[in-house]
This record gives structure tokens, C-alpha cells and sequence, in this order.
């Protein structure tokens, strides 16, 4: 293997190291201790692990979590009703509704109903369209550390043609605006893009967030490329793999991560530093989100 491997789980760790100064340095100045609160519904085994891995999170750098879990049978009106009460109570800074919700339940309108000064995972469509004019409260966590992992690793990504494979509103758009605003030539490749691998051949910096064990193999990938694999699949034997052919990437490119241990911990990581900000926005000592705007 000639790549370097992008340690998210270290450079997570750093940022946790960061975030828990910052929250004692907040509270010691505002008297306020930031608060995130959860809303999980049902009981899916993998929401339940991502919840009890963001508790935990909170927990260890001094953020106060309130963990909701709600019935798989409730209706609509009895969440958006929880919601609603979570944004009136001030001493929640943060709302997070872990997704997906059951079919009965439309998630837009779950997700619009978060305040848009309590919505760090960034879903709501003011803070989405906020990151398209350069100026979001909050910007959805898995783009920011992937971002973030970037920048931490000395990634340029200004003038670099970037290609994102995938085009959800958790993970590929945010990441191609966040891209985008920092100078990168974006290219973003779907389920429809014909010839992908002639589009992923191009990719300076690749972003891979499809959902598809195997999707992109060695040949798909040009020589001394960054390679950042968001896809977290689960095999038959309990194993999790990402997107990428790990093992055949690795021997072409400069830079790679790895699942698990690349860009899930960033993620956890950015969701503690969006609560800080939601924190500082409710006691009005913070500004807009810190995403540079260019033009
Ligand atoms: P999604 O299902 O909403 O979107 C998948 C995207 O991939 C779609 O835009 C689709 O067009 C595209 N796609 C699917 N198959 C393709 C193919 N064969 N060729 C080209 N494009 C294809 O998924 P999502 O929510 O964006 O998540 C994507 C992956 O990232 C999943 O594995 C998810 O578990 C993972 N994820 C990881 C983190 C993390 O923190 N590590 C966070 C969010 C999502």
C-alpha cells in the first residue's frame, strides 16, 4: 500500500480536545453549559448506536445531552409537537432528530419544524440554502469533517477538481457547496452519471457517499489522488465496510480513509462543535457559521 491514511479517529480525538476547552471556557464566561438534545424514534439498531455514540460524546467533552427516545408507533402531530417544545426551552441549545424516521412520519416536515438556531445537523432548508449564499447557522456535520479532515491533513483543495459521488442533502450537496466555496472544480456523480469511473479518473479529491460496497475499485481512481470514503455498510458477518475497494485504492493513491475510522469520529466530532456554536448563538456570543464565503 503506497497512501498515506487520513486518521479521523485521531484527528476526531484532537477537535474533542478542543471542543471540551471551549465548553468550559463558554460556560465559565456565559454561565450557560451547551445542551444537545436527541429525538430518536423507534428502535433500529443502528440509529440507536449512532445515538448512544453521540451521548456518549457529549458526555466526555462537558455538553449536557437530553436523550428523547419515542415510540416507533407515534404520530407526526406528538413529534412535532415534541419538537416545538424542545425549541421553546431555552436550556436546549441543539436539536437533533435521528433519521430515518419511520415511513409514516415525513421527514421534511420533521425537519423543517427544527429551529433553524437549534438545527446542528444543518438539515433545514434556511441552513441549506444558507450554505448555497456562503453564510449557513449550520452546516450539516458529515460535510464539515470531511472539510475539516482536509484541512487538518494539509489537503489544498483550492483549484483541485473535486468529484462527489452521491447527491443526498446529509452528505453529497453540502459537501460539493462546501468544496465549491473553497475553490475546487466540482463534479457531482449519482446513481443516473453515465461512466462514472471516467468522472472518478478526474477527481484531484474524491468523495465517495453512495451506499455501495465496492463501488469504486482501483481503475476508477487516478495515481496520487485524496480519496474520502463516507459509506458505512454493514456485511452479513457484522462487519462494516465502505465504498471503496480499500486494499486495490490504496495502492494508487496518496491519500485515503478508512471505514471505519475516517470520516465517521469526524462527524461526531463536528456535531459537539455545532452544539458550542448553537450554544453561543443562544447566549448571542457567536456570529454566522465559520464557512468562508468566495466568489
Ligand atoms: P443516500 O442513499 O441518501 O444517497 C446515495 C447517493 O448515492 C444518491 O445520490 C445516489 O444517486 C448515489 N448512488 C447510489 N448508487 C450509485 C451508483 N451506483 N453510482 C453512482 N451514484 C450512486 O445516502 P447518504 O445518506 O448520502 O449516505 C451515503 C453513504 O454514506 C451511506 O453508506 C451512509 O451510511 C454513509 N454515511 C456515513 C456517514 C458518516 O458519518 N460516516 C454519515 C452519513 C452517511
Amino acid at each position: 500500500m503506497s497512501a498515506r491514511i487520513l486518521d479521523g479517529r485521531s484527528i476526531a480525538q484532537e477537535i474533542r480536545r478542543e471542543v471540551r476547552l471551549e465548553v468550559g471556557e463558554l460556560t465559565k464566561r456565559t454561565g450557560s453549559v451547551p445542551c444537545l438534545a436527541t429525538v430518536l424514534v423507534g428502535n433500529d439498531p443502528a440509529s440507536t448506536t449512532y445515538v448512544r455514540n453521540k451521548v456518549r460524546a457529549c458526555e466526555e467533552v462537558g455538553i449536557v445531552s437530553v436523550r428523547i427516545d419515542l415510540p416507533a408507533d407515534l404520530s407526526q402531530e406528538a413529534l412535532l409537537h415534541e419538537i416545538a417544545r424542545l425549541n421553546r426551552d431555552p436550556s436546549v441549545h441543539a436539536v437533533l432528530v435521528q433519521l430515518p424516521l419511520p415511513p409514516h412520519i415525513s421527514e421534511r416536515r420533521v425537519l423543517e419544524a427544527v429551529l433553524p438556531g437549534k438545527d446542528v445537523d444543518g438539515f433545514h432548508p434556511s441552513n441549506l440554502g444558507g450554505l448555497l449564499a456562503g453564510s449557513p447557522l449550520f452546516v450539516a456535520s458529515t460535510p464539515l469533517g470531511i472539510l475539516e479532515l482536509l484541512t487538518r491533513s494539509n489537503v489544498a483543495v483550492e483549484g483541485k477538481h473535486a468529484v462527489i459521488v452521491g447527491w443526498s442533502v446529509v452528505v453529497g450537496k453540502p459537501t460539493a457547496f462546501l468544496l465549491l466555496q473553497q475553490q475546487a472544480t466540482v463534479t457531482i456523480c449519482h446513481i443516473k452519471t453515465r461512466d462514472l469511473g471516467f468522472h472518478t479518473r478526474q477527481a484531484d479529491i474524491l468523495v465517495v457517499a453512495a451506499g455501495k460496497p465496492g463501488l469504486v475499485t482501483g481503475s476508477m481512481v487516478k495515481e496520487g489522488a485524496v480519496v474520502i470514503d463516507v459509506g458505512v455498510n454493514r456485511l452479513a458477518d457484522g462487519g462494516i465496510v465502505g465504498d471503496v475497494s480499500f486494499s486495490e485504492v490504496a495502492e494508487k493513491v496518496s491519500l485515503i480513509t478508512p471505514v471505519p475510522g475516517g470520516v465517521g469520529p469526524m462527524t461526531v466530532a463536528m456535531l459537539l462543535k455545532n452544539t458550542v456554536q448553537a450554544c453561543r448563538l443562544a447566549c448571542g456570543a457567536a456570529g454566522r457559521h465559520g464557512v468562508e464565503v468566495v466568489r
